[in-house]
């Protein structure tokens, strides 16, 4: 069968919340949905939705028919604000410390949610890995759809957009991250409360407050700096436009036509002749 999909375009600011949540953690993979449109065998991603670890297994990567469920409600509910049409259309997860290339487990699953959507895509994030050479970090992204039991590449364009959408900021990712991440923890401390011995107790309640205070540093810090520069670099480029303005309009007043001669500008131009 022909493959009706012939390339993604992902926002920009999905993208960079799509980096930020799967740079949060390199001991687990990190999942999510992706929101937005299909348009003319193009599938447009420009919304996601963060999900919740349901396994910290490695290299488990699950997403429940209640998670599912609830992102399309979510994609309803962007096709009623925004007034176009929008669903979910693929998934992402990280690969920390090892490559990109999709797994047996995930062309799998990537098969399955093709049979419910053939433009459904998934994209993986290769994080934490570092050149042998040189010991550099680096992020791979790679984008891909399952035919026969074998990954597909399809060919991926990060779409450079003005703003950080309403979508990527408010409602879904970056605000919720740090308290998703919190919600996982507190899942995972949940399951020893029962514990009654007082050395356990206080070994408990420490590794807990490591885990916040490494939310904190990874993800809630760095994150408010980048708002606070993008704030600065925001006012910056206001006042270069302001400028600009400011400029036109001069033009504009001198290029405008039919103006009697005042006196001064009589002076001037004596003045200017006068010279030669
Ligand atoms: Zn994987």
């Amino acid at each position: 069968m022909e493959n009706p999909l012939k390339k993604v375009e992902l926002q920009a600011d999905v993208y960079m919340a799509c980096l930020q949540h799967a740079l949060s953690t390199e001991n687990f993979e990190v999942m999510g949905l992706l929101i937005g449109a299909i348009d003319d065998g193009v599938t447009k991603i420009s919304a996601l939705n963060i999900l919740l670890r349901l396994d910290k297994k490695k290299d488990r990567v699950e997403i429940s028919p209640e998670q599912l469920l609830k992102a399309a409600t979510e994609a309803e509910r962007f096709t009623m604000e925004l007034k176009r049409d929008m669903r979910v259309i693929g998934w992402y997860h990280s690969h920390p410390h090892i490559t990109v290339f999709p797994s047996h487990v995930d062309i799998r699953t990537q098969a399955t949610y093709q049979l419910m959507d053939p433009c459904f895509v998934g994209l993986i994030f290769s994080v934490f890995s570092e050149k042998k050479e040189t010991k550099e970090q680096e992020c791979v992204l790679t984008c891909f759809q399952s035919r026969n039991n074998e990954a597909v590449e399809i060919p991926l364009e990060i779409v450079k957009v003005g703003e950080i959408s309403k979508e990527c900021m408010d409602l879904f990712a970056l605000k919720d991250l740090p308290k998703i991440l919190v919600q996982e923890d507190d899942e995972v401390g949940n399951n020893c409360i029962d514990n009654s011995d007082p050395l356990a107790i206080i070994h408990n309640k420490a590794v807990r407050t490591r885990a916040l205070a490494h939310i904190t540093d990874i993800v809630t810090k760095p994150l408010i700096e980048m708002l606070e520069e993008r704030l600065i670099l925001n006012g910056n480029y206001k006042a270069h436009l302001h400028k600009v303005k400011q400029k036109l309009l001069k033009e504009l007043e001198k290029s405008r036509p039919t103006r009697p001669e005042t006196e001064t500008t009589k002076k001037r131009n004596r003045k200017s002749v006068g010279k030669k």
